[in-house]
């Protein structure tokens, strides 16, 4: 199964919900999508997100990274040679891992293709599903209210509610959503870098009664190693979101006294599957469970995580809603989402199909 080319075009992707973060706001995405043919006809299907806030991955970078030069090398290559590939991916691609990602999910897809099985099957699935959570972005807590009752009536029992602007408003928000619907949902927090280690601390104390699942990444990335100041009771529901880009990272914060009980990986920050399951294995061997995130996606890139988080075992929590908001996708199928529940198809490889 020999590739006969690689193409990639640049799509301009509007949200039919804009949202506000910590760090920006947000009303369209661009994605780089990546089609590999093989010589016998088959075609696999990758797309890149790139972070620059988080991995310094500028757009142009990534679609340079992805042109028809750039991607020569891989003319001719066999599908069948999926790992040693993938190295070569990982080290010619180290700058621009969302460009990476959309390689390497797109080689995944051929080969399990080739085998005639959905991807998850050939990682070694273990799960045969999970509840994703929903995110609301920072907004007042009226319209945080009113999109979380839309959401529930969805069916979805995971609400992932973005923080870091203010501790106070924060913790009213929580509040309110913890009232109005009692024990019915989930509740994550993401501050996104928003906290110093002391508003962190003030942050568990001050929502102790509220049953917050994980929070998520509360100070900068680079001083994740404070957190291990905290009692040990909060740093298990603290997740590492940009703390955690590489195995290198993911090694240094597996360490003991772990600062997070959580590590969230994202394809777009790793490079791709294979290195994905790589922090997947440190994290399952240090003890640390494994969220799962996105950034706004073409659900062929959030087929692909899915399909990983499927065959880890310490996978424990889903956060794969970025293509739901996108106005138009590229792709069909991939996976289903039923009551909150996504579940890959059982068609072979990422189960996805150009639109
Ligand atoms: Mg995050």
């Amino acid at each position: 199964m020999k590739i006969a080319r690689i193409s990639r075009r640049h799509e301009h992707l509007p949200l039919t919900r804009p949202y506000t973060i910590a760090f920006r706001s947000i009303d369209a995405v661009d994605n780089a999508i990546v089609r590999v043919e093989t010589e016998t006809g088959h075609a696999g299907l990758g797309a890149a997100s790139p972070e620059a806030f988080v991995t310094g991955e500028a757009f142009a970078a990534t679609l340079a990274a992805l042109d028809a030069e750039a991607t020569r090398w891989l003319a001719g290559a066999d599908v069948r040679a999926l790992p040693a590939l993938c190295r070569a991916i990982a080290a010619k691609l180290r700058a621009t891992p969302a460009a990476a990602a959309a390689l390497d999910m797109a080689l995944h897809d051929l080969f399990a293709q080739l085998l005639g099985l959905p991807l998850c099957e050939t990682l070694g699935r273990v799960h045969t599903a999970f509840p994703t959570s929903i995110t609301i972005g920072i907004k007042p807590l009226e319209a945080a209210l009113a999109e979380a009752r839309e959401y529930v009536e969805r069916g979805f029992t995971i609400l992932k509610v973005k923080g870091g602007h203010s501790l106070d408003e924060d913790v009213a928000r929580l509040r309110a959503l913890r009232q109005a619907f009692g024990g019915a949902v989930a509740i994550r927090v993401d501050l996104n870098q928003g906290y110093t280690l002391e508003q962190t601390g003030a942050f568990f104390a001050r929502t102790a009664g509220l049953d917050i699942e994980l929070v998520e990444q509360p100070v900068k990335a680079a001083a994740a190693g404070e957190l291990r100041a905290l009692p040990e009771d909060a740093r298990r529901r603290i997740a590492l979101d940009e703390s955690i880009l590489t195995e290198k990272d993911a090694l240094a914060l597996a360490a003991p006294p772990a600062p997070a009980g959580i590590f969230n990986i994202k394809l777009m920050k790793c490079g791709g599957i294979a290195p994905a399951l790589r922090i997947a294995a440190i994290a399952e061997h240090a003890g640390i469970s494994l969220m799962w995130g996105c950034m706004d996606e073409s659900r062929i890139s959030i087929a692909a995580a899915l399909h990983a988080a499927l065959a880890s075992p310490a996978t424990a929590y889903l956060d794969l809603d970025g293509s739901f908001d996108l106005a138009r996708d590229v792709a069909a199928g991939g996976f289903t989402v039923e009551g909150g529940v996504m579940r890959a198809l059982a068609a072979p490889g990422l189960g996805v199909a150009a639109i």
